[in-house]
């Protein structure tokens, strides 16, 4: 899942407005930030394998330290705590953990059997919303529109920087999400995390679109 994951950090919002839009896409989006880094320097693997589900065609085979339940419930507990340290607001770091593991929830739904229940294990979930294109898009197209309306009711832009970085991200969202769908499969699973490597840049996008709007 893709938009699903920015859908949450939008409406994240809602639940606590002091916290940046850009620490949100950072929770939300922490597995598949640690993921692509992981399979380059070849600790995690994923291969191309076209029918893998008919959504992606790609078989994440090997991912115990960015996306086992166990270790996901870690990343949450310490994504949370160090928020906490750094900022003092519970409120704030109980919705950035719950937000780091929120992804894995997403993933649970749309992934086949793939994610681990810890590392070593042999146990894996996934209740497969990839295997139906029109299903996945109907869900996720969904989610994400949801996000958008729910971020939108609480802020308002400061002025048009404000307006247009965020509709921009809106677009550019959608196009990669379209993209991926009916692109063809990519040459190798290195190949798929060099690009997703990108998926950061939508952090320092997340603290930009944040400045330049204000709560309602
Ligand atoms: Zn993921």
């Amino acid at each position: 899942m893709f938009l699903g994951h920015f859908a949450v950090g939008l409406a994240g919002k809602k639940l606590a407005p002091k916290v940046s839009l850009g620490t949100l896409f950072l929770a939300i989006q922490f597995m598949d930030l640690l993921w692509p880094i992981l399979v380059l320097i070849g600790i995690e693997h994923v291969r191309v394998d076209p029918g893998n589900t008919a959504f992606t065609p790609l078989d994440f085979y090997d991912y115990p330290f960015s996306h086992s339940l166990f270790v996901v419930l870690l990343w949450s507990a310490l994504f949370g705590l160090v928020y906490y340290l750094a900022r003092r607001a519970l409120l704030g770091s109980l919705v950035l953990g719950a937000g780091v593991f929120s992804h894995w929830l997403l993933d649970f739904i749309t992934h086949r059997p793939d994610l681990p229940l810890a590392p070593g294990s042999q146990t894996y979930f996934g209740l497969g919303l990839w295997n139906s294109i029109p299903a996945a898009m109907l869900v996720e197209g969904l989610l994400f529109l949801t996000g958008v309306i729910v971020y939108t009711r609480i802020t308002t832009p400061r002025n048009r920087t404000g307006t247009w970085s965020f509709w921009v991200l809106v677009i550019f969202l959608t196009v990669i999400w379209a993209a991926n769908i009916f692109s063809p499969p990519p040459p190798s699973g290195k190949a798929v995390a060099s690009l997703a490597l990108l998926v950061w840049l939508f952090i320092p996008w997340g603290y930009w679109i944040d400045r330049h709007r204000v709560l309602r």
